[in-house]
């Protein structure tokens, strides 16, 4: 079988390799379509897991199961995750199931953009989710984003009536937009610095987008600032606007992952005054990925347009660098490891 193996960010190479024999309780599965990360199209992402093979939002159908498998047979059509937790732990019990030292320890083998995965047996058993009609291929693959905007959102704890501000409008953006919609938000405001994306905030429902100021935003929040800001760009820059347009009793969520060192000052005093939080939301679990599902299948989230770049394995490079420099036109990518 094909499969598109990382040696850097940069330095992406199609192999040949033996498709994975599994055991019992697993399942090989024929991937059809796997998306491309916002969250994993980072160099100093990418690079540190080197040499791999990336790719965790994907949908295929099951070809072979193992011995004991029940629930699973070939020709099932399923979104499968890369991670489980046990459930049981410290941090499970405390509500943060990715943080679970079994979350970090599962994947997927050998991941994504493959033509053939295997799935382990925790990963078959805890989170792989068979798809109705109704969630078509490119639709499968928003399930894991989408789980990671529901899990933000959730960590939110939003009270009914209040003003969230997105700040980034790419494709994690417009389902954190929605998300926060669905999850009790009265009000959803846009932020982003490219005026294309800022048009796609206001089609996917933000009530205003606009560029990052905080003379518009007190406009649009008579003058309170907003309840909840969710922080997609991981960049400082970001973060401090976002702790700027808070409200006071405000929440601050740091969505996407900052590389490592990053720093930014943060007025405590202000702060305290204020009595505002700075918190985060890290990935997704099997409660999201499921809660996902269901707004997908339920026509809940408005999908089309999302995917607007598609390729084949020999394109999954120029797939991260696409993701990784974002630009008015682009939104998500999906590789589909049988084409050309
Ligand atoms: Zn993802
Ligand atoms: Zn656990």
């Amino acid at each position: 079988m094909k499969l598109a193996r990382c040696y850097s960010f940069n330095d992406v190479r199609v192999e040949d390799a033996p498709p994975p024999r599994i055991g019992p309780g697993e399942a090989l599965v024929k991937v059809s379509i796997c998306g491309v990360c916002t969250g994993e199209a980072m160099p100093w992402y990418v690079n540190r897991k080197c040499p791999t093979v990336l790719g965790h939002e994907p949908v295929g159908i099951i070809q072979r199961v193992g011995a004991g498998v029940t629930g699973f047979r070939p020709g099932d059509r399923v979104f499968f995750h890369h991670h489980t937790s046990c459930g049981r732990c410290v941090e499970c019990r405390r509500g943060h199931r990715t943080l679970c030292r079994e979350f970090h320890e599962t994947r997927l083998d050998p991941g994504g953009f493959s033509e053939f995965v295997r799935i382990p047996k925790l990963n078959l058993q805890k989170d792989t989710l068979k798809l109705p009609k109704s969630v078509t291929d490119e639709r499968g693959v928003l399930i894991e984003p989408l789980a990671c905007s529901v899990h933000a959102v959730r960590r939110l704890n939003l009270n009914a009536g209040d003003t969230v501000l997105v700040i980034g409008a790419g494709v994690m953006g417009l389902l954190n937009i929605q998300a926060a919609k669905l999850f009790g938000a009265r009000k959803v405001l846009a932020c982003d610095l490219l005026p294309e994306r800022r048009r796609a905030a206001l089609r996917y429902g933000a009530s205003a987008a606009f560029a990052p100021s905080l003379a518009r935003l007190r406009s649009e929040t008579a003058g309170r600032g907003a309840d909840c800001v969710i922080v997609g760009p991981p960049r400082p820059e970001a973060l401090e606007f976002g702790l700027a347009a808070a409200s006071p009793g405000g929440t601050v969520q740091l969505f996407g992952p900052m590389p490592p060192g990053s720093r930014t000052r943060v007025e405590f005093h202000d702060l305290y005054f204020r009595e505002q939080s700075i918190t985060t939301s890290y990935s997704c679990d099997a409660s999201d990925t499921r809660a996902a599902l269901r707004l997908l299948a339920a026509g809940k989230i408005k999908t089309r347009g999302l995917i607007t770049h598609r390729f084949s394995l020999g394109g999954v490079g120029m797939a991260l660098k696409k993701t990784f420099r974002g630009s008015g036109n682009f939104l998500k990518a999906a590789v589909y490891p049988h084409r050309d």
